[in-house]
């Protein structure tokens, strides 16, 4: 490239709020000439532009802070447990002025135009001054809060009095005494300053569409044990990037519905006593995950609601009930529910009366006219797409981010977006960004981009750009990922709810920054994985999916690698039952059904434990027996405890989870004979267990899926018990496998072939695992076994032979079908309450059953 067409900057930044300030401060450390443009005056962006009474940061200051710089970190005091506005925004322009900033910031100066040049490599930028800049990089530090929602109740105009928005509050401030206020808006910025105006003026009326969850700050002083984090700050900020939230606390593993009433209360009473919101969905693992467990939470903060106000009515109106704790952003309040008890302050529930329009005098609504002196809106944003599609964005061919994002704003990893190449987005949709401690999670963005101009600079590099491969791919685990939550039920920002007309998507990554982080760092490891580069010395691509299992298999997968578990195959089978009675231990506990009998029937050699489970609905029911997974090793009648209850509601079965003999105590045959055993018992005794006669099928997963597979021959063979149907779930059923899944799939997804092999070898002697018995794939006839549903996982090894044998009943005429669940492994479906993306194949299991007794139910 020449001189005379060289592009003016390396980097152009828009905005200077914390991530603008930091991309600055990193480009002078590389070298690079950057210019951030900013349409206010001054730095700090949010808190630049939200002065109104009582804004304060809701993460606490001690975490909500810079950590690139451990002296800037040791030297700026907080003053507060959560800093107000003024102290937030002193921080701000302390950041630009220690590291003279400002000097390549052009204020009041709004970026409205950038087009991607494809001949010059680079970003030609447009200014509300006219100016036309041309920088290589592009980079959006725009804000995911910065663009106001437009105000969409009709009659603004007519309004007399004094209008205040909480986004653009007036840098002199507001003197509300002796004056009559309405305030339209209970979100965060409405909770934390209706106190404050109601203190002041004469008469407050708060409008409120939808109630929401508050906690108390408990503001004050910053705690001398938080304070002492600045001791060993650098490990600290260490352990927060490795956190779900950016913040460091527990990180439950436990489920709310698992423990009892007294702990959970216990529990949340702590939480409350806290006055911190980040960890408020986390105490439990199924809280944003279970609508019954986030329900625990939600009554005991409605409970408290209600223990602050007096009037009952008041209470009713502000007491949250429309969406699940935590799926819209909680609130930190002080005094607010306080508040509503003064004489001079109403509510108004604008669900039940609408407001019909602004007025000349005030505020009309169905059943009643307001006169205001002056109108608050706190009215919220246009967030994390608002901000940049007010620019106009042209990338690759003249296609504009508009465009683009019609349906939704298509990204890859939150920074970048396939077609508009050299452009980043810091904290963008598709990043944890507003779910997190912004602060942190702009740092780990900032970083990332910085490490990737250095790779490009270092492989003479110049334009990157994401591939529709790695965006689509990115974007659906994004969707998987939140469709497996409760954040889609409420109608909130992060949906897109509160903008009429705006796409239906869930914006942030919900994932959490530690998994987020590891995908950003593997992304870079691997070549930069998903990524197109283009330089002098021509292209270069590693196009992929970074994420190819559903996203709760990856957290259990990342989950067990932290634990560092030995592998099942270095122990005794006794060391290894007791790993596995540990993980099973906290695991959820599945549906409640109409009643669980233990009890004991006659193997075949000697008695063996059965736990039977009976729908809660009128009986006699259709029969299913169940054989447990575990290798012929692991495991017992109980151990699939949770998986036995689902399918005892959703198949509207008795399940009868039967025991067998372990090897190597008991090896081949001894399992299959007693799983035999247990179906004759079953059917013998079929009407006193509460079953109907003849509705009896088998279903078993792993080993019990061996169990189930053979039991269905056996019968055949002996002439009955007549079986109506068998569900397998990934089943062994061929000890010689050495299909690709098996050496894809060998290592790395809980079953590994080393373990399996360990499992064979414990059970059977080689010379006998071509027997039917134990490899029931290799009968020489298939003909004439029940109905079959053989479910396999994309990376499970046992994946080939399930499909192999649902392949082979279907060609000898038994009218089998197989279904392979994308990016599910071995143990994905009997993992009820951890594995929410398995759940519509334990819907298909369920269906499968109900269709076996289908013919057999009592009119
Ligand atoms: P911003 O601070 O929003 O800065 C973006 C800047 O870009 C703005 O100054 C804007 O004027 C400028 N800009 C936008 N478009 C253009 C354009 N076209 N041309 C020129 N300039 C432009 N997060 C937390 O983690 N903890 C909190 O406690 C917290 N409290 C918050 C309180 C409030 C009231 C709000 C609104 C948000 C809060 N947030 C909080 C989120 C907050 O936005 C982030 O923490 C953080 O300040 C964002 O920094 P930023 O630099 O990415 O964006
Ligand atoms: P918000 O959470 O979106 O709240 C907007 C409020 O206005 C909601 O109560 C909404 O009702 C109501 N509203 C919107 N349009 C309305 C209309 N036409 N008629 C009546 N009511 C209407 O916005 P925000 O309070 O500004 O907060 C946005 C985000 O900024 C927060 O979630 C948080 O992330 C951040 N923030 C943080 C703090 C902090 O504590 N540090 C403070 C402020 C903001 P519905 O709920 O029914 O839509």
């Amino acid at each position: 490239m020449s001189e005379s067409n060289r592009p003016q900057l390396d980097v152009i930044v828009v905005g200077a709020g914390f991530a603008g300030l930091y991309l600055l401060h990193k480009f002078r450390e590389m070298g690079l000439s950057a210019r951030a443009f900013e349409a206010g005056d001054d730095v700090g962006g949010t808190w630049y532009w939200n002065r109104y009474p009582g804004a304060r940061c809701d993460i606490e200051s001690i975490d909500y802070s810079f950590s690139f710089d451990p002296e800037l970190e040791q030297e700026w005091q907080w003053s507060e447990k959560y800093a107000t506005q003024p102290e937030i925004l002193r921080y701000a322009q302390h950041v630009a002025d220690r590291f003279d900033l400002r000097r390549d910031i052009s204020f009041a100066t709004r970026v409205e135009q950038a087009v991607w040049d494809e001949a010059g490599s680079c970003w030609n930028v447009t200014t509300s001054q006219g100016e036309t800049v041309s920088g290589r990089f592009f980079i959006m530090a725009t804000g995911c809060l910065s663009q106001p929602k437009d105000i969409d109740i009709e009659g603004i105009e007519n309004f007399t009095g004094a209008i205040y928005r909480t986004h653009s509050w007036p840098h002199e401030g507001v003197d509300f005494s002796g004056k009559t206020v309405g305030i339209i808006g209970t979100g965060s910025s409405g909770i934390q300053s209706i106190p404050l105006i109601a203190g002041q003026a004469d008469h407050t009326t708060v409008f409120q569409r939808t109630a929401n969850y508050s906690i108390p700050a408990g503001n004050g002083p910053i705690a001398p044990e938080k304070l002492a984090v600045k001791q060993r700050y650098q490990d600290y900020r260490e352990e927060a990037r490795w956190t779900s939230v950016g913040v460091p606390g527990k990180q439950a593993m436990d489920f709310a519905l698992t423990v009892s009433e007294e702990e959970r209360q216990q529990r949340y009473q702590e939480l409350w006593d806290k006055g911190a919101i980040p960890h408020l969905g986390s105490e439990f693992a199924d809280l944003l995950l279970d609508e019954k467990a986030n329900d625990t939470l939600a009554e005991f903060v409605r409970g408290k609601i209600r223990s602050v106000i007096e009037d009952s009515e008041v209470a009713d109106i502000l007491t949250p009930t429309e969406f699940p704790i935590c799926t819209k952003r909680a609130c930190l309040d002080t005094h607010y529910y306080q508040t509503f008890n003064k004489p001079n302050v109403d509510i108004v529930d604008i669900k039940r009366n609408p407001i019909v329009s602004i007025t000349a005098t005030g505020i009309a609504t169905k059943e009643q006219n307001f006169d205001f002196d002056a109108i608050v809106f706190a009215t919220g944003f246009d967030a994390m797409t608002g901000a940049l599609l007010a620019i106009d964005i042209r990338g690759r061919e003249g296609q504009s981010l508009k465009d683009k994002w019609a349906h939704g704003p298509l990204n890859y990893l939150g920074l970048t977006v396939s077609g508009f190449p050299n452009f980043f987005m810091i904290t963008g949709p598709g990043s944890p960004s507003v779910l997190s401690n912004m602060i942190l999670s702009i740092e780990q963005h900032v970083e990332w981009i910085a490490d990737c101009l250095e790779h490009m600079s270092k492989a003479g590099l110049d334009v990157i750009d994401a591939t529709e491969t790695a965006e689509s791919g990115w974007v659906e685990y994004g969707t998987a990922t939140s469709d497996m939550t409760l954040f889609p039920q409420a109608k909130s920002w992060y949906m897109g709810a509160n903008v009429p007309g705006k796409p239906r998507v869930c914006l942030p990554y919900v994932g959490g920054v530690a998994a987020y982080r590891r995908v950003c760092n593997d992304v870079a490891a691997q070549d930069y994985l998903g990524f197109r580069f283009d330089g002098p010395d021509g292209s270069r691509c590693n196009d992929g999916l970074v994420r190819r299992q559903q996203p709760d298999v990856v957290a259990l997968l990342e989950m067990l690698a932290d634990l560092e578990l030995p592998p099942f195959e270095s122990l005794s089978p006794d060391e290894a039952r007791a790993m596995s009675v540990a993980m099973n231990a906290g695991n959820p506990p599945g549906p409640q059904v109409g009643a669980v009998v233990d009890g004991s029937f006659p193997g075949a050699d000697g008695a063996l434990d059965y736990r039977l489970y009976r729908p809660d609905s009128p009986g006699p029911h259709p029969v299913t027996v169940y054989f447990h997974g575990g290798g012929w090793v692991l495991g017992d009648h109980t151990s699939d405890d949770a998986f036995c209850r689902d399918l005892c509601v959703n198949a509207d079965s008795v399940i009868i989870s039967a025991n067998y003999r372990h090897a190597p105590e008991a090896r081949f045959p001894a399992a299959v004979d007693d799983g035999f055993a247990a179906v004759q018992w079953v059917s013998d005794n079929i009407e006193t267990l509460g079953g109907m006669r003849g509705a009896l099928a088998v279903c078993g997963w792993s080993a019990g899926g061996n169990i189930a597979a053979v039991v269905c021959q056996l019968a055949r063979d002996a002439g009955g018990p007549e079986i109506k149907g068998q569900v397998l779930i990934t089943p062994v059923v061929d000890a010689g496998d050495d299909s690709p899944s098996m050496t894809d799939n060998a290592e790395g997804f809980v079953l590994t072939k080393a373990l399996m092999d360990w499992f064979w070898d414990h059970y059977a002697d080689p010379s006998k695992r071509a027997d039917p018995k134990a490899s029931p794939l290799l009968a020489p006839d298939l003909s004439g076994l029940p109905p079959a549903l053989v479910i396999t996982g994309e990376f499970d090894p046992l994946r080939d032979q399930g499909k192999a044998y649902a392949e082979a009943l279907d060609a000898a005429g038994t009218g089998a079908r197989h279904i392979n669940y994308p990016g599910q492994i071995h143990t994905s479906f009997t993992a009820v309450g951890a594995i929410p993306t398995a759940n519509g194949s334990r819907q298909d299991i369920a269906a499968a059953l109900r269709q076996y007794f289908k013919a057999l139910e009592p009119v």
